[in-house]
């Protein structure tokens, strides 16, 4: 059974949304779980984000065959959607990106923490998973299930992790989470920058990571979805509201 066209050009509209806050350029890519098939997910074929039509949008296996080709050319890095798919049956969407914002924070010791409310989804620290302690010298390109499922392995229960001079994968339970959380990585990894540049950095606590996200519900991610559709020229599709500041 296809996803709903419904679901499609949400996809869509994840797309040009990563696209318009920078958080992919040329490259990079948004996947979502199909609704009625957990082994399948869906994926655009290899085109630049901003680019990408309702009819780019292909289906995959968990092990990255595409279903229906078609003669469409699918991502090289598709194994990094199908692997965390596998291993977090709760996970609709996923995210790969590489945002230079988070790129020196996975080629140095630095800890990528949230240093702002807003960013509390990213997690209270966001792991490197180095292609190069399992896979020697590579091109560095997560291009088949097994250097997927060694990354997945590594992001474990978490919602983003760093890939050591490469990018950032974000997995969450919808295309407005990860959207949410991918664009606040990417600010997270800018503020903190700034901010250890005249002194000594904050982070917040777990306790208020964890404070946060108890009180943010569906109506966070609705209202930064409609203002980023509004930003990128998408139509707003209004999802049920459910969180217990709802009329915040
Ligand atoms: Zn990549």
């Amino acid at each position: 059974m296809r996803a709903s066209d419904a679901l499609l050009e949400e996809l869509v509209t994840a797309n040009r949304i990563l696209a318009r806050e920078g958080v992919v350029d040329s490259f990079g890519h948004v996947s979502v779980r199909h609704p009625d098939r957990a082994d399948r997910y869906v994926l655009s074929r290899a085109r630049a984000p901003e680019c990408i039509e309702a009819e780019d949008l292909m289906e995959f296996a968990l092990d990255g065959t595409a279903v229906d080709a078609a003669g469409r050319k699918p991502y090289a890095e598709r194994y990094i959607h199908g692997a965390v798919y596998e291993t977090r049956p709760e996970v609709r969407a996923v995210v790969h990106h590489h945002s230079p914002s988070v790129i020196p924070f996975s080629v140095t010791p630095a800890r990528l923490s949230p240093v702002m409310h807003m960013c509390a989804g990213i997690g209270v620290r966001v792991p490197t998973w180095d292609s190069r302690t399992r896979f020697g010298d590579t091109n560095l390109l997560v291009t088949n299930v097994e250097m997927g499922r060694d990354l997945a392995a590594t992001l474990g229960s978490r919602s983003a992790i760093l890939m050591r001079g490469h990018g950032a994968v974000v997995a969450g339970a919808s295309l407005r989470e990860v959207v949410f959380n991918s664009i606040y990585l990417q600010l997270n990894a800018d503020l903190q920058m700034k901010a250890q540049m005249l002194g000594a950095v904050t982070f917040l606590s777990d306790g208020e990571v964890a404070a946060v996200l108890r009180t943010r519900g569906s109506f966070t991610f609705e209202r930064a979805w409609e203002f980023w559709c509004r930003r990128a020229g998408r139509p707003y599709e209004p999802q049920p509201m459910e969180g217990p500041l709802a009329g915040a």
